[in-house]
């Protein structure tokens, strides 16, 4: 059976006040909020961005959503978790203080930001799933005391998951930490020493100190080491190398797993919305940004994974290429393809226009 996925296209660089009115008339005739009742705790999910960069939806956007969250007598919030690596989001005070920066503040968006993983990022449940991989997973503690979940996803290329969507975003994006930890731990990279300049960049950014020099040149201890591609990602000098063949796919199939566990915790009262404005060749955590394809508008769907499938489809028609020519050259459809073999959600979608 097929998802409804509606779809408010935009033009390219569309002005966003226009976009913001054609997106209130969408959801005063739409019933997508529905599953929202009095006095409901609804968490809006979304992701507030790395420092210096602005591909994330702006809180503008998040405001509408969250007034007519209100409107139907919910209390909404910004919720976020924090990243693995080290920075500006790994922990509750400095990622809520990026967040203001980045305009996420309670007059802007009329929503108060709390951390879905508690101040270490180390809150959680387990939750049950019948996945191929595992038969729990750990989930961001907030979710199980809230009544429902709206997920607002930049819709990006992503260096190691292919694409970075709604799966993503709540499949790493709520993970707790040790759920996070658990999804990367089968990637592991290599330093070639010849390429190393030992600039220590590496060194500064790994989150468990599984880097230190030696004969001047840095080295990885495999034992210590989570996968969590940082180190490739800072490395500047190409000196840090996975083997993609063996990691990325398992990653996504981790990805996908604890996607399935947030689904579990909430069932019916979410609502998924991807934005593919801005869509960049990374994601929103990586430190550049760069805009492949112009914008192609904004998807609502209750399901996770129809939205993300729909999202694909919509890129690829709009830019005539697939993600990976755009993005990294990996395969990048192994969420929609596990989702498909573990019996979570659908790859079938209904296109309904939103306008
Ligand atoms: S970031 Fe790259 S070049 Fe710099 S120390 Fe690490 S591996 Fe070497
Ligand atoms: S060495 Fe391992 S844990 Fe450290 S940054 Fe690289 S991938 Fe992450």
């Amino acid at each position: 059976m097929s998802a409804k996925v509606y779809f408010l296209e935009t033009k390219d660089r569309e002005n966003i006040s226009d976009v913001i009115e054609r997106l209130e008339a969408f959801l005063k005739k739409s019933d997508i909020f529905s599953f929202v009742s009095k006095k409901d705790l609804v968490a809006v999910k979304t992701h507030f961005g790395e420092k210096k960069i602005n591909g994330f939806i702006k809180p503008e956007f998040l405001e509408v959503l969250g007034r007519f969250i209100k409107d139907r007598g919910g209390s909404p919030f910004l919720t976020e978790t924090s990243t693995l690596y080290r920075g500006d989001r790994s922990n509750a005070i400095d990622h809520i203080k990026l967040a203001i920066d980045h305009g996420f503040t309670i007059e802007k968006t009329g929503m108060p930001v709390i951390m879905a993983d508690g101040i270490h990022g180390d809150e959680e449940v387990e939750v049950d799933i019948k996945g191929k991989i595992y038969n729990k997973v750990k989930i961001a503690a907030l979710l199980s005391k809230v009544q429902g979940l709206v997920v607002a996803t930049h819709f990006t290329g992503h260096i190691v998951s292919g694409f970075g969507g709604t799966l993503k975003n709540i499949g790493m994006g709520l993970a707790s930490r040790r759920g996070k930890m658990i999804q990367h731990s089968t990637s592991k990279p290599k330093i070639k020493k010849k390429k190393c300049t030992a600039c220590g960049e590496c060194i500064r950014w790994c989150p468990v100190e599984a880097i230190d020099y030696k004969d001047g040149k840095a080295e990885i201890d495999q034992e210590k080491c989570i996968g969590c591609a940082e180190c490739l990602a800072v490395c500047r000098f190409d000196a840090v190398v996975y083997n993609w063949s063996e990691s990325y796919e398992k990653l996504q199939q981790k990805i996908t797993e604890h996607a399935m566990g947030v689904s579990e915790i909430m069932g019916d009262k979410t609502l998924y919305i991807n934005f593919l404005t801005s869509i960049s060749k990374d994601c929103d955590c990586m430190g550049t940004y760069e805009k492949v394809m112009p914008d192609v508008g904004i998807l609502f769907s209750n399901d996770p994974v129809a939205i993300d499938s729909a999202s694909l489809h919509l890129i690829e028609k709009r830019s005539g290429k697939k993600l990976s020519e755009l993005s990294h050259n990996i395969p990048y459809r192994v969420q929609l393809d596990h989702s498909v073999d573990i019996g979570f959600g659908t790859v079938d979608f209904e296109l309904v226009d939103a306008d």
